[in-house]
């Protein structure tokens, strides 16, 4: 399996990074699969920089925020208009209300709204199997309806944090993962909300504690300095820590 980057800046676009996206590319029935974590604003852009977009199986939305979802907007004009012809319809597994929400973004009728292109499922308790992937949403805490996303292909995983909180939801999705992307919005010592992001400080306590085998920091938002945070994850997790960036191959 092969995680690429797309986009990793926290809540909103940075000047070197859109907000946040990954990709994940793994062989299944003589082709390469790719599905992306989370579409957020202006990873579209560079999504094309790195990969041909139409060639896109699936989309796992981890929240609604629009740092998460909001180039599904664009991604959707791309497939319905695209002058070779409709894209075929792509499964975008998210929250419930997920057909709806994208609606309202791009100010489109409900009926059909985006379902045409889109075909939108809402995340259960068992895992989804698509192609050689399979993933497993677990609801973590956020202001809204959040996921954690544990995706395994080829007996590796990757564990993806979204937006959360500490929690029971987000330990289980790191334990053990080959590698744990994790969000580090916050710094430790700033009067911090509860149940809204983590600190680079818990994001490493939580990868120690749940015994993942490499942490890449994400989601820091352009206002911190990203060397603050990760010294505080060093400070708490004795392995492999990089800082997620744009363009970044890690080969599981
Ligand atoms: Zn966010
Ligand atoms: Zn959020």
């Amino acid at each position: 399996m092969r995680l690429t980057v797309v986009g990793s800046s926290g809540s909103y676009p940075g000047p070197g990074s859109s907000a946040s996206c990954y990709l994940l590319e793994a062989d299944h029935a003589g082709r390469t699969w790719r599905i992306l974590l989370d579409l957020g604003s202006g990873a579209l852009g560079t999504l094309q920089s790195l990969t041909d977009a139409k060639g896109i199986d699936g989309v796992f939305l981890s929240h609604l925020h629009a740092d998460h979802c909001l180039d599904l907007c664009g991604y959707y004009v791309m497939r319905k208009y695209h002058p070779d012809g409709a894209l075929p319809r792509i499964p975008v597994w998210g929250p419930a209300d997920t057909a709806g929400r994208m609606a309202r973004a791009y100010d489109l009728d409900p009926d059909p709204g985006m379902t045409e292109e889109f075909d939108f499922r809402p995340y259960g308790t068992t895992a989804i199997t698509f192609g050689p992937f399979s993933v497993i949403a677990r609801r973590v805490v956020h202001p809204v309806t959040a996921y954690a996303l544990r995706v395994t292909a080829d007996g590796r995983s990757v564990a993806y944090s979204g937006d959360t909180g500490v929690c029971h939801g987000l330990d289980d999705t790191a334990r053990d993962a080959d590698l744990f992307l994790c969000e580090a919005s916050f710094l430790e010592g700033a009067p911090n909300p509860p149940d809204l992001h983590l600190t680079g400080a818990e994001a490493g306590r939580t990868a120690a504690g749940a015994g993942a085998r490499r942490l890449v920091l994400t989601h820091i938002p352009p206002w911190h300095d990203p060397a603050t945070v990760l010294a505080e994850a060093r400070g708490e997790y004795a392995g492999d820590i990089a800082l997620a960036a744009p363009g970044q191959v890690y080969d599981l």
